[in-house]
């Protein structure tokens, strides 16, 4: 079973409740997923705040996403699951202005030069999202590519910035234009809400997750 834990360091519900919705979206294809760490918890909410701190660039006035994973890594690597990290601090990566978040993997090396203890992160932060429906796609989206949806090779995709779909519809698709990929982030949330869609994920990505996860 797939284990997902949520560190919020925002203080209102929408990033947990985005995460809900992305969870689900994720079990319709993969049977049951465990999410953890939702509901607001001063403990987690301070300790996502000490991680935030400790990664931020005051020149910048910006949080690191590298440097939060690491130093949230030292913190979770026990968390034998997927962690995400929801913030409401302005995020940059080295070598970009600002990103609505990233995700990434992190591992040790023991004495023999063999990665141990490897932990999947994503970062989400709303500092710059206009809409519940982008914080959705952000998560689902991130989560599809963990858990294997829209695989390099595969009919119906693209390579740019990694594999991505090229189904109409489906979360996995990757706009370069970032007016563009706000507006279809918010019209495929709309669409899901209206039920005129049955999943974030097409087909064909659904059965990418179904393929990598049962
Ligand atoms: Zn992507
Ligand atoms: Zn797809």
């Amino acid at each position: 079973m797939i284990e997902v834990l949520l560190m919020d360091g925002t203080q209102d519900s929408q990033a947990e409740n985005a995460l809900k919705v992305a969870v689900d979206e994720l079990a319709k294809c993969v049977g049951l997923v465990n999410l953890k760490g939702t509901g607001y918890n001063p403990q987690m909410y301070n300790l996502v705040k000490s991680l935030e701190s400790k990664s931020y660039d005051s020149r910048r006035r910006q949080v690191n996403t590298e440097e939060l994973i690491l130093n949230a890594y030292d913190k979770t690597k026990a968390f034998p699951g997927l962690v995400v990290i929801a913030t409401d601090q302005d995020l940059f990566s080295p070598g970009i202005n600002w990103c609505f978040g990233t995700s990434t993997g992190c591992y040790e090396t023991d004495n023999l030069g063999r990665r141990v203890n490897e932990r999947d992160y994503i970062i989400g932060s709303k500092s710059r999202m206009q809409s519940f429906g982008e914080l959705v796609f952000l998560f689902a989206h991130e989560m599809g590519h963990k858990f294997g949806a829209a695989p390099s090779g595969r009919r119906n995709t693209v390579e740019n910035l990694g594999s991505h779909c090229t189904n109409n519809n489906c979360i996995m698709q990757q706009n370069v234009n970032l007016n563009e990929a706000i507006r279809y982030a918010q019209r495929l949330y709309k669409k899901l809400e209206r039920g005129e869609i049955d999943s974030l994920f097409c087909n064909q990505c659904g059965q990418d997750l179904r393929n990598n996860n049962q």
